[in-house]
């Protein structure tokens, strides 16, 4: 959904080089004859008949061993087939691999309470000769940029009309767009959105070349930061009310929040979510785009840490999605420390929540679920502090936590583990009832 991270990007990328060699390796092999090893071998070869005597015929690569019925099996002969497990760079593994917990890593943080205080992302400037380093992460510092105090949608949406590098369906999606911030979030800044529009560039690409752009089979767009670009598949019509309709609204959003110019008397970095949190951003960005819809879309990119985070937006008293738009997600960090009585704690619940992501994408172990209870328990203390009063009984607090796992849970995948009983032993413990 946004590509901009160099360790992601290579670790999706050796999916896709990996799918690419495979499917090389399936295409020599259906159209070669000379490699009698592959042909030897039962395990990749499909063809009932593979193990016919005349295999080891001298004449065994007689151009008729290679049979209609081998080239015509759809399963490793049609071009355009699609292996569900090698395709997709979220892919979990096979389920029967039994995890290894003690393979997975030490995490790198500490999940308590630390004594060294939160440090907010504000802004870095520095120059060195002739050259300037600007990286500006929350929207307060953005004046040190733009010499103009905002932006309004009506000029906005005349940048959109004259820039040719955008074409009318996406023209009239990015008008949407900026129409329903300015109406639902008037006090969000705008001019990171505007200045990129000016040069934004919508790539309409086959599936191959989209997938090299998005290092994804399956994408419906990807905003190079880098590039100033959005790469979207060819003659694709985006609906109001779909999975595709959230994600190029999705990539707006990215649009939206992150500049980046690589100029040689001037580097540029807008970076409004500051640039140490890469999946909660991700969750955060969805959840603002949907936001932004006159209609429920629950189906949502980056679904169970959206799901979480939407708890989060919900029972932090003093932040909003325009917070969200014009601030970092230290900023965010910061306010629910300041609500639930913590010392920079907050922050680590955040990487907790990218480490499940990344425990669930990787298949190479997969943490026990004690490791994620501090989210879990964190999640219910915020749910019971704001929807829980004095005097419930058990079963009307059994009931609160159920209603919130209602929004964490929805359309987890399975392979999370998720053990949801946690929750409802904490919220006992927390409450005393
Ligand atoms: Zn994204």
């Amino acid at each position: 959904m946004h590509r901009s991270n160099g360790a992601l990007r290579s670790r999706i990328m050796a999916v896709i080089l990996a799918a690419a060699l495979l499917a090389g390796v399936f295409s020599s092999f259906a159209c070669s004859s000379s490699d009698t090893t592959a042909y030897n071998d039962p395990g990749d070869y499909n063809d009932p008949d593979w193990n016919d005597p005349d295999w080891n015929d001298p004449d065994w690569d007689d151009p008729d061993w290679n049979a209609p019925e081998q080239t015509d099996d759809p399963d490793w002969d049609d071009p355009d087939w699609e292996d569900p497990d090698w395709e997709d760079p979220e892919y979990t593994g096979d389920p029967d691999v039994v995890y290894n917990p003690g393979e997975a890593p030490e995490l790198d943080f500490v999940v308590a309470d630390l004594s060294e205080p939160l440090e907010i992302d504000t802004y870095s400037d520095s120059e060195f000769l002739d050259s300037r380093s600007l990286m500006i992460y929350d929207a307060d510092y953005l004046d040190l940029f733009f010499s103009y105090p905002s932006v309004s949608a009506n000029e906005i949406i005349a940048h959109i009309d004259a820039n040719p590098k955008i074409g009318p369906q996406y023209k009239q999606l990015l008008k949407t767009f900026v129409n329903s911030i300015a109406q639902k979030y008037p006090d969000a800044d705008m001019r990171p959105l505007d200045f990129n529009i000016q040069t934004l560039e919508i790539v309409e690409c086959d599936e191959f070349e989209l997938a090299m752009h998005t290092l994804s089979l399956d994408a419906y767009g990807c905003y190079v930061n880098s590039e100033n670009t959005i790469y979207v598949p060819k003659d694709y019509t985006y609906r109001p009310g779909t999975w595709e309709y959230q994600v190029i609204m999705h990539e707006f959003g990215h649009a939206a929040r992150t500049v980046w110019r690589d100029d040689p008397e001037l580097q540029l970095l807008i970076q409004l979510s500051s640039d140490s949190f890469v999946i909660p951003e991700e969750a955060l960005n969805s959840i603002f785009t949907v936001s932004l819809f006159d209609y429920e879309e629950r189906d949502i990119a980056y679904q169970l840490q959206s799901n979480m985070f939407l708890i989060l937006v919900d029972c932090c008293d003093d932040y909003t999605l325009t917070d969200y738009i014009n601030h970092s997600l230290s900023y965010f960090a910061h306010k629910l420390d300041l609500q639930n009585g913590n010392n920079n704690y907050a922050t680590a619940i955040m990487k907790l929540i990218e480490e499940q992501r990344t425990d669930w994408s990787n298949n190479d172990y997969e943490r026990p679920q004690e490791v994620y209870y501090p989210i879990y328990h964190y999640l219910t203390k915020m749910y019971l502090d704001k929807y829980a009063s004095s005097g419930m009984s058990s079963g009307e607090i059994d009931a609160l936590v159920a209603k919130m796992l209602d929004t964490v849970m929805f359309d987890v995948p399975e392979e999370y583990n998720i053990d949801t009983a946690e929750f409802y032993r904490y919220a006992h413990e927390y409450f005393g009832a």
